[in-house]
Parts: structure tokens; C-alpha cells; sequence
């Protein structure tokens, strides 16, 4: 993709986060843009990196590790968006600051327990499967619960909120709905007293409904095709 399309396309993103945000009586800056850069080249990252964007999402570790190999002169954040495997969370670990994918309180443990053996911590965020969607990873809205406790207890991982990714919709006003019950549902956990800092980010909110998500109190919303293009094949 051409330079200038690439920084045209992430500076009116930021704008209409920006708007979004004010609509909501919200600061713009409590809105944090991942650039989705799966399937995209390191070329992509290095030019949107020169108009200050951080961070990036990717959905497979191996995706991600490559990558980040790439770009290792750079400052980045990386994003796992994507399931992630018991086998491969210690090759995760060496890449992702946040993983927002966790759905399973083993998983919860075991990210927790081998962050602690390479001796760092990682931001995990609970991905929440609102709609009880059979295709779709996230933890059953009843098993939130038991996944915040795992993590509390887990050394190496700083808990930081929840992760959505609603069903498919055309209008991005249908998944309004869904954006507002993630947010009731971290607003009920707030107040069977989970730590606020624990519960700080809601992830939530694409390309086709980043602004709905907004509204909606998204604080961190995940946009690849507005950025980048269209993607081809299976990601
Ligand atoms: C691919 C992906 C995105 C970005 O989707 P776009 O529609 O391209 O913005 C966001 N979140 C997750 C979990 C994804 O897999």
C-alpha cells in the first residue's frame, strides 16, 4: 500500500475515534488504536510507526514473532488478538505485551506461570463470548468470573479488562447492544469488587463499528481493514 493512502487512512481513523469519543462526553485520549497488521508487511507498520502509531494487533504468535523480529529497532506494542495455544504461550510471552484472547482459567494460569519463569509480566485482558457463539473463542459470560479470580492470584499476569468480538452484523448500530453488555458486565464485576485497575479496558469495537463501540465505552478498539485494505485468504 501506498505510503500516503496508509497515513491518510490512520489519521481520519484517529479523527473519527477522536469525534466518537466526544459524543460520548469522553476524553479522545482514553481511546487506545490497535492496527490490526495481520497479513500486512513490516513495510506497512515501519510507515504507520512514522505517523506514531504503537500499537499493533496480530492474531497467530508465530504471525506476530516474525514480525517483531523485523521491526526490533522499533518501540512497538504487540497485540495477540487471535486464540492462543497452551504449546505456544512461552513464545507469546517473548513478543506480546497484551494478550487479549485469554478464555480458559488454565490458559489464565499457565501464562501466568511461565511469565513468571522468563521473569516478566504480561497484560491479559478476558475475552468474553456475549452470544454463546459455538465458532467463536470467549469465555461464557458465568466463567468471567472464575477467569478474573485466576488471573488475581496469577503473579505474572496484570489483568486489564475484557475483550469482545460480537456476532458478524451489517448496521454497526446492532452491535450496540452487545458493546453496552460488555461494559454491564465489567460495571457488575466493578461492583462485586474487583480491582478498577483490573477492569480498566474494554476491548472492543473494528472496522465496521469502532465508533458505535466508543460510545459504548470501548477503550481500546482493534482496526485492521479501515487501515490497511482488504485482506486475502484465511487469517
Ligand atoms: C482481524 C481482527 C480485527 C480487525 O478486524 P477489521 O474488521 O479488519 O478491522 C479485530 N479483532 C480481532 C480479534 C480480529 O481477529
Amino acid at each position: 500500500m501506498h505510503d500516503s493512502v496508509l497515513r491518510a487512512r490512520l489519521g481520519s481513523i484517529r479523527e473519527r475515534i477522536a469525534d466518537a469519543a466526544r459524543r460520548a462526553g469522553r476524553d479522545p485520549g482514553s481511546v487506545t488504536l490497535v492496527a490490526v497488521s495481520k497479513t500486512f508487511p513490516v513495510t506497512d507498520i515501519r510507515t504507520l510507526f512514522g505517523s506514531g502509531q504503537l500499537d499493533f494487533g496480530e492474531n497467530r504468535v508465530q504471525e506476530g514473532h516474525a514480525k517483531a523480529a523485523g521491526l526490533s529497532d522499533l518501540p512497538l506494542r504487540w497485540h495477540l488478538l487471535g486464540h492462543l495455544q497452551s504449546n505456544k504461550v512461552r513464545k507469546a510471552l517473548e513478543v506480546f505485551t497484551t494478550i487479549h484472547s485469554v478464555d480458559d482459567e488454565a490458559l489464565m494460569r499457565r501464562i501466568g506461570r511461565t511469565a513468571v519463569e522468563i521473569g516478566r509480566q504480561v497484560d491479559v485482558l478476558v475475552q468474553v463470548n456475549l452470544a454463546g457463539e459455538a465458532t467463536k473463542s470467549g469465555a461464557a459470560p458465568e466463567a468471567v468470573r472464575g477467569l478474573v479470580d485466576a488471573a488475581l492470584e496469577s503473579q505474572g499476569v496484570r489483568l486489564r479488562g475484557l475483550m469482545l468480538l460480537p456476532p458478524a452484523v451489517a448496521d454497526p448500530e446492532d452491535a450496540r447492544p452487545w458493546f453496552a453488555r460488555l461494559r454491564e458486565l465489567r460495571d457488575s464485576l466493578a461492583a462485586e469488587g474487583v480491582p478498577a485497575d483490573a477492569l480498566a479496558e474494554l476491548s472492543m469495537g473494528m472496522s465496521h463499528d469502532f465508533e458505535v463501540a466508543v460510545e459504548e465505552g470501548a477503550t481500546i478498539v482493534r482496526v485492521g481493514t479501515a487501515i490497511f485494505g482488504g485482506r486475502q485468504g484465511r487469517v
